[in-house]
């Protein structure tokens, strides 16, 4: 997935100052950041010292990131001083490499736009503050204290005997074979949105939910989280129009998807075609 980044470690801790003799920048114009591209590769710009009005990201392998949405103007002078450079949007990074690069540049993304959407309360208007101890923004008229937001969402693998339903969404970024998912609602544990948006979505009941893996994804503010349930009663689906194009049940030997190293739906629609003892236990 591509979180999964090893060797390379990456490191969310907030530090609010750090002095370090080589450092990384992240310059962000709407949603876009700035990458440097070498022999198809893309790679960050290194400085050895950073200017007051970056804001620290995190760390990736022992080296801190900073980021500064640019002006108009700064962004000419940059292109003009990195011929070599490009802007690449959030929703593009996932298709880029190395993976690492792509990753934490989304991360990069998603912070930069997390402190833009929140230079002012929402409750009173004021003009608000970064926190110098955590990542946090706060109010300093009212003392409304913002954290980063992430939207929970489930991705489901309802399978039968040995068929998994793969869906096609209407509106998604890809027509690529996709599982059942859907964000959480407030009030809802993650396994009454796992059986709400099955029934939603293809009109299926499922029972013994069992939890897989979570995943960051950065492109939409979202955490992932992975299950798998079993159908529960009729086969027979209905579709809800609005949200998906297709649904239907593969059989292992007749999954249509290749593996692609990238998201947690990928990686869960092939442990279903490659582990079927997993699927035969009762959890
Ligand atoms: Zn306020």
């Amino acid at each position: 997935m591509i979180q999964d980044i090893f060797p390379h470690q990456f490191s969310n801790v907030f530090e609010n100052s750090v002095s370090s003799s080589n450092a990384c920048i992240c310059p962000t114009f709407e949603n876009q950041i700035f990458l440097l591209e070498e022999n198809n590769f893309l790679k960050f710009i290194e400085t050895p010292d950073v200017s007051d009005n970056y804001q620290f990201l995190f760390k990736l392998d022992s080296v801190p990131f900073y980021f500064k949405e640019q002006t108009n103007e700064e962004k000419d002078i940059l292109s003009k001083k990195f011929p070599e450079g490009k802007w690449i949007k959030r929703k593009d990074l996932r298709n880029v490499l190395p993976k690492h690069i792509a990753f934490v540049s989304a991360i990069a993304l998603q912070l930069a736009d997390w402190y833009k959407n929140n230079q002012y309360c929402g409750r009173c208007q004021s003009k608000t503050q970064h926190d110098s101890k955590e990542r946090m923004v706060f109010c300093p008229k009212c003392n409304l204290q913002i954290f980063p937001k992430i939207s929970p969402a489930v991705i489901i693998g309802v399978f039968h005997q040995d068929k998994i339903l793969l869906t096609k969404y209407r509106n998604g970024p890809t027509a690529n074979y996709a599982l059942v998912a859907g964000f959480c609602e407030i009030g809802e544990t993650l396994e009454d949105t796992v059986c709400r948006e099955v029934k939603e979505e293809v009109g299926l009941q499922v029972k013994n939910i069992r939890y897989y893996k979570s995943q960051p994804w950065p492109f939409t503010d979202t955490l992932l989280a992975g299950f798998f349930c079993e159908l529960d009663g009729s086969a027979d689906i209905t579709l809800e129009e609005n949200e998906l194009s297709l649904a239907e049940w593969h059989s292992r030997n007749e999954i249509p998807v290749e593996e692609n190293f990238v998201s947690l739906t990928n990686e869960m629609i092939l442990f279903f075609k490659n582990h079927p003892e997993y699927f035969e236990k009762s959890p």
